[in-house]
């Protein structure tokens, strides 16, 4: 009797396993949706994984809606953007702005303090001489000059009762390094809203992961070669987090051997020297990862690593000019095939 009860339980207990494990191949076996879309000035993938492919491609799409909204926000290109009619009030009365606007706003302010002044969305006067994209030499310093003294962070006024920001004469914001990390974190509100638990969005500069795949596995995302294209560098395995990266090859124009890319320094006018590229891995926001990255980008070697290690939920990799790959302490050992340098 006592041996057929053991047989029993233990035929059950096999069973009970198998079935597990079955269910845990069909749900590996789970195919992605995804796709893509051209915007913020760049490729946006997003990947859902769910069984109902109707819920998931109707997710998407809303999810891509909510992006072109943040994008007709945040865009300093666009002039009919709410971003272009609040700077173009610049000296004028106090401005009431969007919920989005305010919250990219108070954000960028609020890491300006946290980042030492590093990140300063009032840095568009400067951006704005430099024109990357456009200018094939550097401006004059005299012309450098003068555009500093109009960045910095107090010539920026909001009130969170109203939402209203007002800006100093001939002033203005620039929101480039925080508006793809926001609006990938609208992207995920939609489609967690939509009953999404296992997605990722991302901008190739920002991603944000939701849930995990199916079958418990870590996503996978690609860390791009600074130095040459299509190439990445390496492989993080995440679970829910946000990543950013900025690197000095987004946007940038090389004269006399000299690199000049689009992260200012916001006390110098002149592109931040010494970094090639920062990636941030964090559980907060990917807003925040975004201006984590610019920021830590603009804090330099080693300061902006201490930054990291200080914080307990972010890690980084920063690339110095040298070609010198430096992880924080939770990355090491962590990435598979990682260069110590990357030439
Ligand atoms: P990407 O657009 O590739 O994600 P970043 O997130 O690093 O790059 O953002 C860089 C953009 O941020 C620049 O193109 C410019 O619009 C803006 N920017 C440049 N320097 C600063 C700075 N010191 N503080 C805040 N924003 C900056
Ligand atoms: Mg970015």
């Amino acid at each position: 009797m006592r041996k057929n009860l053991k047989t029993i339980i233990g035929i059950s207990v096999l069973g009970l396993v198998l079935v597990l494990l079955t269910l845990k191949f069909l749900d590996s076996s789970l195919k992605p949706i995804t796709k893509e879309k051209i915007l913020l000035d760049t490729l946006v993938t997003i990947k859902v994984y769910e069984k109902n492919q109707k819920r998931a491609s109707q997710a998407i799409n809303k999810a891509f809606k909510e992006i072109e909204i943040i994008e007709r926000t945040a865009n300093n290109f666009d002039s009919k953007s709410d971003l272009s009619k609040l700077n173009r009030e610049a000296g004028n009365e106090p401005v009431k702005v969007s919920p989005d606007l305010f919250k990219m706003i108070e954000v960028s302010l609020n890491y300006n303090r946290v980042l030492d002044g590093a990140f300063d969305i009032s840095i568009l006067p400067l951006v704005d001489l430099w024109s990357f994209g456009k200018r094939k030499d550097p401006p004059r310093k005299s012309d450098i000059l003068s555009k500093l003294s109009l960045v910095g962070i107090e010539k920026v006024k909001i009130n969170s009762q109203d939402h209203t920001v007002s800006l100093a004469p001939n002033t203005g914001l620039d929101l480039g390094g925080i508006s793809k990390g926001y609006a990938v974190d609208r992207a995920i509100e939609i489609l967690k809203g939509e009953g999404i638990n296992s997605a990722l969005v991302t901008t190739g500069s920002t991603t944000r992961t939701l849930g995990q795949k199916p079958g418990g596995q870590l996503w996978q995302v690609g860390i791009q070669h600074p130095r040459t294209p299509d190439k990445l560098i390496g492989i993080v395995n995440v679970g829910q987090k946000s990543i950013s990266t900025s690197g000095d090859y987004q946007r940038f124009f090389i004269k006399d051997g000299r690199r000049y890319h689009h992260i200012l320094h916001p006390k110098t006018g002149y592109p931040v020297e010494g970094i090639i590229s920062v990636t941030v891995i964090t559980d907060r926001s990917c807003a925040e990862a975004d201006v984590l990255s610019t920021g830590i980008f603009v804090l330099g070697y080693p300061q902006g690593m201490e930054f990291i290690e200080k914080a307990l939920d972010i890690e980084g990799i920063i690339i110095t000019s040298d070609g010198r790959v430096h992880l924080s302490r939770g990355m090491q050992g962590k990435i598979k095939d990682m260069p110590n340098k990357i030439f």
